[in-house]
């Protein structure tokens, strides 16, 4: 009995951590810096993300990759020792550290032991507060930004990005509708002054999230208040508009050449996903679960025309899409554009199964328990989530899948598929038998002009 006792006090408690998941205490310090501090579950360690508020999306087309160049300065040296001696001391350390810029934010990830929490939290000031924006340092910065933008951007690639052939399906339907910049962003162009007044106007405190998750030092908020809380605030800088799609028209059907010969294509089907008044986000979320299912089963399972077909949804400028989309053989793209199109058909008749849609949706609910695990997958989570948070916690996802119903769901599906959408068609240029009946035609020229030129010569 004791031991009964003892088991549910334990399930209680475990209960308890999993559902305080979402509970997190977070305060702003004088500065504006927001903090999210989080213990966590694994001992020795701790998950560091620093967010600032400035990405690609901050700035016109010409000059997208100020942000990101700034990110890689940042890791080129304090001192004379340079990029070396930088990473010399966080090995020293025993962390990892990266960062990455997105269109939204530029995020520092950061991986430490625990011991060593305030000491590597020093190293991050260090870099954000004292890295010299040298001429050579900036040099070295744009070869790899170029490098890792795909290297360098040539003549043939800016012509292609300009007929807006040489981006993927989704990305080339945003070009056409206004949504993305037509060519990749050059970095040689940008200058110091540039750099130096990014780091001005939007690495201030008041513009940053510093989320910490796991073995928290106990002197943890004293040092944060002294070492972060000496970082001097800005007047907040307004964020550019997100582009939204205006009057440009996108063609219903595109085919885009993808490489040279090839019996592989991929079909895309792009949807606007529409403002739902009422309905959760993750109406959608479910939708895309639903569809997974559907396209596999049917695709797949039933005709064998597709290995791994998906849906996707993505933010493309400020405007979401929701995408049905095929890997096939070239030659049963009819087919399973046929098959795409009468499973929407349907579903537009008849809605969605409810035993389906019941099922994938408890999945999707129980999903929740297992899918965000140990302390930095909890940091990667808050970082992504950092809209949601409010007053000392973030929204249960488990929660908000549970409130959708199946009307919410086929009023979504209704109103997302009752839009023609967007097909968009990638195949190389030539399949592997065209190539092969465009040589034997080239080689029957090649001969009967030989027999000609012998015939001509007897003459
Ligand atoms: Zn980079």
């Amino acid at each position: 009995m004791r031991c009964l006792l003892f088991a549910c006090l334990l399930f209680n408690t475990l209960h308890a951590a999993a559902l305080d998941r979402y509970q997190v205490e977070g305060y702003q310090l004088p500065n504006g810096l927001q903090l999210l501090l989080k213990p966590g579950s694994e001992r020795g360690h701790v998950a560091i993300r620093l967010v600032v508020g400035v990405g690609f999306d901050d700035f016109p087309c010409a000059d997208k990759e100020l942000p990101h160049l700034l990110e890689h300065l940042l890791f080129s040296g304090v001192d004379a020792s340079g990029e070396g001696g930088l990473e010399e001391r966080m090995q020293a350390l025993g962390g990892e550290w990266n960062a990455y810029t997105s269109n939204a934010d530029t995020t520092f990830v950061i991986e430490a032991p625990a011991a060593n929490q305030r000491k590597i939290l020093d190293l991050l000031l260090e870099i954000l507060t004292r890295t010299e924006l040298s001429e050579s340092a900036i040099d070295a910065a744009k070869q790899v930004v170029e490098r890792e933008e795909g290297g360098h951007y040539s003549h043939l690639q800016r012509w292609l990005d300009r007929q807006d052939l040489g981006h993927n399906a989704s990305n080339q339907l945003a070009v056409e509708l206004g949504l993305k910049c037509a060519e990749r962003a050059d970095v040689q162009h940008l200058t110091r002054e540039q750099l130096e007044a990014v780091r001005k106007n939007w690495y201030a405190p008041n513009n940053m999230t510093l989320i910490m998750v796991g073995e928290l030092d106990r002197l943890l908020p004293a040092y944060l208040e002294r070492a972060f809380g000496a970082l001097q605030p800005i007047e907040p800088n307004d964020h550019l508009p997100l582009p939204e799609i205006h009057d440009q028209a996108a063609a219903a059907q595109r085919d885009l050449p993808r490489g040279w010969v090839g019996n592989s294509a991929k079909i895309h089907w792009l949807f606007p996903e529409p403002a739902l008044e009422g309905l959760p986000d993750e109406t959608f979320d479910l939708l895309k679960d639903y569809l997974d299912w559907a396209l596999y089963r049917h695709l797949r399972l039933d005709h064998g025309l597709s290995y791994g077909p998906w849906s996707e949804r993505e933010v493309l400028g400020g405007v979401g899409f929701f995408s049905v989309n095929a890997d096939v053989e070239r030659d049963n793209l009819d087919d399973a554009r046929q098959v795409l199109e009468q499973l929407k058909a349907r579903l537009l008749k008849d809605g969605l199964d409810p035993d389906t849609f019941a099922r994938l949706q408890q999945a999707a609910i129980a999903r929740q328990a297992w899918a965000v695990q140990g302390n930095s997958a909890l940091a990667d989570y808050y970082w992504g989530a950092l809209g949601d948070y409010e007053g000392g916690h973030f929204t249960d996802p488990a929660q908000a899948l549970r409130a959708v119903t199946l009307a919410d769901a086929n009023q979504a599906l209704r109103q997302l598929f009752k839009q023609p959408g967007y097909l968009r068609i990638e195949k190389p240029l030539l399949s592997d038998e065209q190539l092969i009946g465009l040589g034997a035609a080239l080689a029957g020229l090649l001969l009967i002009g030989l027999l000609g030129w012998r015939a001509y010569r007897r003459r």
